[in-house]
């Protein structure tokens, strides 16, 4: 059994404080964070690491994100209840759980296989069965799901897909780290209408490259 003890909250209002003090001012992404059980992510062994403000190895060569990181993205995607979103790896799952907790829609691809079994498995568990994982390329987007509110990409992607401008709705955004070496700029491409686009650039960041394809 997975439990979020006081000590856990404890933690977890800490590394909260840590996020703000960094500059994260978005009251409903600090409350997401303090909600969210991030040790749940990592196994047993690490949960000294789970509130820290670090990125941490997952298997299969991932990471799960900075957690100064991912409120820094969701805080750019300016949620509002009931939006429909649509991530980009879904790696451990705890992006995919902040923006539940902030009362989205989720709808997340991880290309792969182990990594996608094992975090559908998880999010079950841990009581977040209301968002939908898929096995599949995120290059491509969810066009069966598609248009979608908001779309973020928590993989470093050396271009960035049409897919994913295509099916968002106009007032949507992506939100995505792009470039093609070990420091990505954080971009924000906002859909005026079908054939407006506006590019917004904010920090740097450092994240795993998104890949093409599926991977058995
Ligand atoms: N959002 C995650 C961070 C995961 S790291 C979390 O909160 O833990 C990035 C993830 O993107 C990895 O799991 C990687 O396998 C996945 N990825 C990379 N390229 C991808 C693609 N084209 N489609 C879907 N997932 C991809």
């Amino acid at each position: 059994m997975l439990a979020d003890t006081y000590r856990h909250k404890g933690m977890r209002k800490k590394l909260v404080d840590e996020i703000r003090s960094k500059g994260i001012d978005d009251e409903r992404v600090l409350e997401a964070i303090n909600k969210v059980p991030r040790h749940f992510f990592l196994d047993k062994a690490f949960l000294e690491f789970a509130y820290e403000d670090k990125a941490f190895p997952i298997g299969s060569e991932q990471t799960i994100s900075q957690p100064y990181t991912v409120a820094y993205m969701t805080q750019l995607l300016n949620l509002k209840k009931g939006e429909k979103v649509l991530e980009i790896g879904t790696g451990s799952g705890y992006q995919a759980c902040i923006l539940a907790e902030m009362g989205a829609k989720v709808f997340t691809i991880e290309r792969q296989r182990a990594l996608y079994d094992k975090t559908k498995a998880l999010l079950r568990k841990i009581s977040y069965p209301f968002i939908k994982c898929f096995y599949g390329d995120g290059y491509k987007g969810l066009e069966a799901y598609a248009p979608f509110d908001k779309i973020i990409v928590t993989a470093a992607a050396p271009e960035i897909p049409d897919a994913l401008i295509e099916q968002l709705k106009p007032g949507g955004c992506l939100v995505i780290p792009y470039g093609r070496s070990k420091v990505q700029q954080m971009l924000r491409f906002n859909k005026i209408d079908a054939d407006t686009i506006e590019k917004e650039v904010f920090d740097h960041f450092s994240f795993v490259p998104m890949l093409k394809g599926k991977k058995e």
